[in-house]
């Protein structure tokens, strides 16, 4: 499959100043991600608030500058290009955000959000922006009935498809969803999922698909990277990671996840204190000081991402100790 998107050693320090002025520090928000997508498939990435997988959505979509690093979209590297080849990519890369009440001009009618791209986009002539619009509220399952009325009048659910309508106004390639049902009643939650699914199938989009969520996560991912404190510590094809996770940190969240049966058994695994601030991130491995396996080589050694099979990657150094030592 084509890659559509490659993402190389992406990193994005925020600088903050203290009250006076007189210290500065830097929030590292993402530190030195890579990951591809290829043609119609879904990358999710997972991880508690604050890893840095909304950053990555925003350095994606070149609402803020990276600190370092390449974002490559069919071989052309957006953060090296004039503000002017930027806005044509623009079309290509679009996103449906989380929260679908603040996400649309409530002074705006359903016809003219979606007339907008339509027309910045040149995606279609002016006298077809009706019966496009149309077509757009009919893939999202709205009715042409729907182009004059304003966003108050719809629901959580019914906003979020015109955002969906919005996103593939402009025939992206690509749709970075930012924790697209988050914000939604659990009871539309799987509508909006299955929306998005048929439409990926129907237009061959990819998808950068957010979320804390790991059993939506794998309901919608091809592959799944894990991030923890701005690194992905685990990626791999979506049923191997769930069902053969290495990294400990991935361990806890798929112990934590909630499941239907209450009476099923499943390992357990423990997590010590809190997520350290971005500020000031751990020597070596960042997960140390909360992992239960932590070895002396932690502290000291950061673990990068190593193939543990052809599908399956992790930053951890107890792969290397099991590799060696043939350890469990
Ligand atoms: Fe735990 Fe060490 Fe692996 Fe980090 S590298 S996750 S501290 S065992």
């Amino acid at each position: 499959m084509n890659k559509i998107i490659e993402v190389k050693d992406l990193t994005k320090h925020f600088k903050v100043t203290s009250k006076m002025g007189a210290k500065i520090n830097f929030v590292k928000a993402v530190n030195g991600i890579s990951f591809d997508v290829s043609e119609g498939e879904t990358l999710g990435l997972v991880g508690e608030s604050g890893c840095g997988k909304s950053t990555t959505g925003r350095l994606i979509l070149r609402l803020i500058k990276p600190t370092s690093g390449d974002i490559i979209l069919e071989g052309k590297n957006i953060n090296q290009i004039s503000d002017k080849e930027l806005r044509k990519i623009r079309k290509d890369i679009q996103v449906v955000f989380q929260n679908p009440y603040s996400a649309l001009d409530p002074k705006m009618t359903i016809a003219d959000i979606l007339s907008e791209p339509l027309s910045i986009h040149k995606v279609v002539y002016k006298y077809h922006y009706e019966q496009e619009v149309k077509r757009l509220l009919h893939l999202v399952g709205l009715s042409e009935k729907d182009m004059k009325k304003f966003p108050h009048e719809f629901s959580g659910g019914q906003r979020q498809r015109i955002g969906i309508a919005r996103a593939i106004a402009t025939k992206p390639k690509f749709i970075i969803c930012d924790e697209p049902v988050s914000a939604l009643d659990v009871s539309v939650q799987s509508q909006i999922l299955n929306l998005l699914t048929d439409l990926q199938s129907e237009l061959k989009v990819s998808y950068l698909f957010i979320a804390h969520g790991l059993n939506v996560i794998r309901h919608m991912s091809n592959k799944v990277g894990v991030m923890y404190l701005g690194k992905i510590v685990e990626i791999g094809a979506v049923e191997e990671l769930y069902n053969n996770p290495q990294h400990p940190y991935t361990k806890i969240l798929l112990a934590s996840a909630p499941i239907a049966d209450p009476f099923s058994v499943r390992d357990r695994h423990f997590v010590k204190g809190e997520v350290p601030s971005p500020i000031s991130i751990p020597l070596g491995c960042s997960f140390h000081p909360r992992c239960e396996f932590a070895m002396d080589i932690c502290k000291i050694k950061i673990p990068f991402l190593k193939n543990i099979d052809p599908n399956h990657k992790v930053a951890c150094h107890l792969s290397d100790y099991q590799e060696r030592f043939g350890g469990e």
